[in-house]
């Protein structure tokens, strides 16, 4: 199978996490993103567990990620006004980026300057808060071979190795069979394995647990040094700025051809003219069968704003911030 032939898989373990997050310890509030990581390892599906009452106060800072230079301003900000080189930690890096940073991060609200002389003062608006509980990696294979799980392997040797992530899962169509024993004896016991039957559409029931995963980095609240919590941070910032339906960015919803169509409980995209799920890479400017939405779908009756293309866009963001939505405490604030 090739990696793109996976998207649509992938889209249905996302939309199973996000509805029936955690597998075997019940419920957890928890965002669901796709295709996030480091330079090094990019992992499928990356679940970030959140503290509710934190995430609420995360949210007060917009719906958009802060970036790694924004972080860096953003939680060093004081309560009152300072030098911003004084108020910052050493970047490692010049500080005429900080200082475009600061700028960047005034513009979007998340901290306060003025200026002071020909200095920049900057005060925080609200502390950040601590939202991330736990990191989850999802390996999607829905068909586990050899290759496959040796790959695997190796992927989550690096993850045990780093620190990043604190659980790993591998998730595997198994259409009401077992998972191969001999192939499961490949994989690292601290990976755990999801079973998974989606032929009937997405919920908790298409799921097994066949195999519980444990930490990854057991204690490591003390032991992960503040570099490898940042990185963390960073992952968690693009997982809350993106969710798992963003394929809309780069997708063609504006294609007379892209529907969105219902498995279960999950609304994944389909191609009408190639009669199946497009993979991300395939359903873009380059496809030949790409055929514009005629403009009259945009003007004549078409009862959303900006014809089907905007109006499946929309849709999916609503989607996100619906989850959004559902994540924070009841009667909170
Ligand atoms: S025809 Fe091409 S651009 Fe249009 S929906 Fe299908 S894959 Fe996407």
């Amino acid at each position: 199978m090739t990696p793109d032939a996976e998207f649509g898989y992938e889209l249905l373990v996302c939309r199973y996490a996000e509805l029936s997050w955690h597998p075997s310890e019940g419920p957890r509030p928890a965002l669901v993103a796709r295709q996030l990581g480091t330079r090094e390892r990019r992992w499928d599906t990356v679940v970030i567990e959140v503290d509710p009452a934190a995430f609420e106060r995360r949210r007060a800072f917009g719906e958009r990620t802060i970036d790694s230079d924004l972080l860096h301003v953003v939680r060093g900000a004081p309560p009152e006004w300072t030098w911003y080189r004084d108020a910052l930690p050493d970047p490692g890096y010049p500080w005429r980026y900080v200082r475009q940073a600061v700028h960047r991060a005034a513009g979007r609200d998340l901290i306060e300057k003025r200026r002071d002389g020909n200095r920049i003062q900057i005060r925080r608006v609200r502390p950040y808060p601590d939202w991330v509980e736990r990191i989850v990696a999802v390996e999607n294979k829905p068909d586990l071979d050899r290759s496959a799980a040796d790959r695997l392997a190796e992927q989550l040797g690096h993850d045990i190795e780093t620190g990043l992530a604190d659980e790993a899962w591998l998730a595997t169509e198994t259409t009401g069979e077992r998972v191969e024993p001999a192939l499961l004896r490949e994989l690292p016991v601290e990976a755990g394995i999801l079973a998974t039957d989606f032929s009937a559409g997405v919920d908790a029931d298409a799921v097994d647990v066949a195999w519980h995963p444990s930490d990854l980095a057991p204690g490591s609240g003390e032991r992960r040094d503040a570099e490898t919590e940042t990185l963390r941070l960073e992952i968690a910032e693009r997982a809350y700025g993106k969710g798992w339906r963003s394929f809309h960015d780069t997708m063609r919803p504006d294609c007379r051809h892209f529907e969105l169509r219902r498995e279960g409980r999950a609304l994944v995209p389909y191609c009408a003219a190639k009669e199946k799920v497009p993979t991300a890479r395939e359903c873009s400017g380059s496809c030949k069968e790409f055929s514009p939405e005629p403009p009259q779908w945009r003007t004549k009756g078409w009862p959303i704003e900006g014809g089907p293309g905007k109006g499946l866009t929309a849709l999916l963001e609503r989607r996100r911030e619906r989850e959004r939505d559902r994540i924070a405490p009841a009667g909170d604030d």
